[in-house]
């Protein structure tokens, strides 16, 4: 990102995030209960370069993000090398694996990919600060929340397509100084 293009005040993060009305839901996975073969039918069927991690569908309280390239590479590590890792083999984000019967197939656990920290902003967040942050941490990507819970996603992309958009449309509207 430029370091020298100033935003447009009013746009704010829930403006520029995806998904937008219409597309399809954000990809998230769950730290629990899904399996192997669910996790790697998520990644495959999509293009996105990682996916935040969430306590559950329903409360959509966010526990993390996860890059594509670590996903692929640990299950495909596991179901070579580890025993008894099967597609029905279910994944454990969380730091203890919750309770199963004894003739499950083991956990796949994959706490140690989960990045436990990712930056996050609020819905109305004001753009020119997101960017300010983007730029000041060299972010690749960033979360939206709204009161505690998983809305949306902002890649570096998206904020400079949302860019070259406002250029278009109104070319005062960002200064080039
Ligand atoms: P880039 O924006 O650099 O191409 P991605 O391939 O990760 O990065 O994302 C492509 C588009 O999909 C972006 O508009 C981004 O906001 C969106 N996106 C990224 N991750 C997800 C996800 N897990 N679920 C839904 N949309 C996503």
């Amino acid at each position: 990102l430029e370091p020298k293009e100033e935003f447009e005040h009013s746009s704010l993060a829930v403006d520029v995030m995806r998904p937008r009305r219409g597309d399809p839901a954000l990809a998230v996975l769950t730290q629990d209960g899904m399996t192997v073969e669910e996790v790697e039918t998520l990644v495959e069927s999509t293009h996105y370069s990682g996916f935040p991690v969430v306590v559950s569908q329903e409360s959509q309280r966010l526990v993390g993000f996860v890059l594509r390239r670590d996903l692929l590479i640990s299950i495909d590590n596991a179901r070579k090398r580890q025993d008894g890792i099967v597609g029905a083999s279910l994944v454990a984000f969380t730091e203890h694996s919750p309770p199963q019967p004894p003739e499950a197939p083991p956990f796949l656990r994959l706490r140690s990919i989960l990045d436990l920290s990712p930056f996050t902003v609020t819905d109305h967040t004001p753009m020119d600060i997101t960017v300010d942050i983007f730029r000041k941490l060299g972010l690749r990507q960033c979360l939206v929340t709204h009161n505690g819970r998983l809305l949306g996603i902002i890649t570096k992309k998206d904020i400079l397509k949302h860019m070259a958009q406002i250029a278009n449309r109104d070319p005062d509207s960002i200064l080039f100084n």
